[in-house]
């Protein structure tokens, strides 16, 4: 079992890696699965467009995120660091860099390994903000951006740098999560350390100690600096198999060993997880296909033409589909009104457009009054049309008798 854990953690690292390299490829509605678009502004997820403008979404998403993470912690601690980390993942990967004995051309082939890990892994995360093939397409032709050139070449050298030099170093002296963990640990919480009840066993044979990447002695309770790599487990473990026992080390439930899963804190976030979750997706699976918003054109005053009345407004369509859509204007409840210049908009896929329309309404629609509000409706054209109301304040000429 001991040994199945490392076999678990490579099969695991591997699977999380083609995720991360596979992801920004993979295309729904002709977009990455999850990707923040930098030059649209745009968050495409699982074939769903997010606008700048519906940033709360966003921030319903990473309320989520934030506490199933917390929550995970609470429950299993740092089962993150060990199993996901792409910190863990990528450090596992250049293992070669950490043996001790090497000759120069060891070493020399560990840091070139290294160094194009880097500048790949680096590109890889470019491409979470840059279509990827857009980003191969130009680096094939020499087109690639010198904004992006730079940005790839500073992020491969610091990432070298952490991966060649800092490695487990990270974890232990710059990572916000570990200095966090503190406050999310409680009495319950599974932490990777000896078996309490099995103390007695230990032979001082300090085969956990020697195969610690972070140099802890997990012998003496958890240690902050512990990444839950799972060494020392299968380390003991092959010890104590010469004995015809397992390994004394393992996951424990806190200090007695107890499994506790319902507990009022991590009730309290997962359940704020779960809200969150919910609020994110509703508003993502009912969230209108376009985006309609109509302001007054402060600079242009209404006026009054042949007993009619001329409103100007400044409105704002977006289509978020993957598609192209037609858009119709209309007033709701109002009779013989007209929308100039146009009231129909044709948008492509994620085009947005700005465009000042007067509407002129006859005088009778104000009744006695000398402003009035309608519905202003937007309303694609096609087999399924889906609509959008927005309100329009109209007013009479000021200094007009009513
Ligand atoms: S004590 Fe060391 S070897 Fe054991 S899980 Fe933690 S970091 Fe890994
Ligand atoms: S490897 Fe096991 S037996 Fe050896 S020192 Fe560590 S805990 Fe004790």
């Amino acid at each position: 079992m001991t040994a199945d854990l490392q076999f678990y953690r490579r099969a695991v690292r591997w699977g999380a890696t083609l995720l991360f390299f596979a992801v920004p490829f993979v295309r729904l509605n002709d977009e990455s699965l999850l990707r923040f678009d930098i030059e649209t502004l745009r968050l495409f997820f699982f074939g769903k467009a997010i606008w700048i403008e519906d940033f709360f979404l966003i921030l319903l998403f990473i309320f989520a995120l934030t506490f199933l993470f917390i929550s995970v912690t609470q429950l299993f601690g740092r089962v993150w660091c060990g199993w996901l980390c792409p910190q863990t993942l990528i450090v596992d990967f250049t293992r070669k860099m950490d043996r001790k004995k090497q000759t120069m051309l060891s070493r020399a082939e560990g840091h070139i390994f290294t160094a194009v890990f880097s500048i790949l892994i680096s590109a890889c995360m470019i491409w979470y903000f840059i279509s990827p093939y857009d980003f191969i397409t130009d680096l094939a032709g020499l087109r690639l951006g010198s904004v992006t050139l730079w940005f790839w070449g500073v992020l491969s050298v610091i990432t070298y740098i952490n991966f060649a030099f800092f490695r487990h170093g990270f974890c232990t002296t710059v990572c916000p999560y570990a200095k966090l963990q503190g406050i999310m640990f409680d009495a319950h919480t599974m932490a990777i350390t000896m078996h309490p009840e099995r103390r007695d066993e230990c032979i001082k044979c300090l085969a956990c100690v020697k195969t610690c990447p972070t140099g802890i002695d997990i012998r003496q309770g958890f240690s902050q600096g512990c990444i839950n790599c799972a060494e020392c487990i299968q380390a003991c473990g092959r010890v104590m198999a010469k004995k015809g026992k397992t390994s004394l080390i393992g996951y424990v439930y806190g200090l007695e060993n107890k499994p506790k899963f319902f507990r009022a804190n991590v009730l309290i976030t997962a359940g704020l997880f779960l809200v969150f979750t919910v609020l994110f997706s509703v508003r993502l699976l009912f969230s209108d296909p376009f985006g309609f918003e109509v302001y007054p054109a402060s600079k242009i005053m209404p006026r009054e033409q042949g007993g009619r009345i001329i409103n100007a407004f400044d409105v704002r369509l977006t289509n978020r589909t993957g598609s192209e859509m037609n858009i119709r204007l209309s007033l709701e409840e109002a009779e013989g009104y007209e929308i100039q210049p146009e009231r129909r908009f044709e948008l492509g896929s994620g085009e947005s457009v700005r465009k000042e329309i007067y509407i002129v309404l006859p005088e009778a629609a104000f009744g006695k009054y000398p402003v009035r509000t309608f519905n202003l409706k937007a309303e694609t054209e096609g087999d399924n049309p889906a609509s959008v109301l927005a309100e329009a304040g109209f007013r009479k000429p000021i200094g007009r008798k009513k």
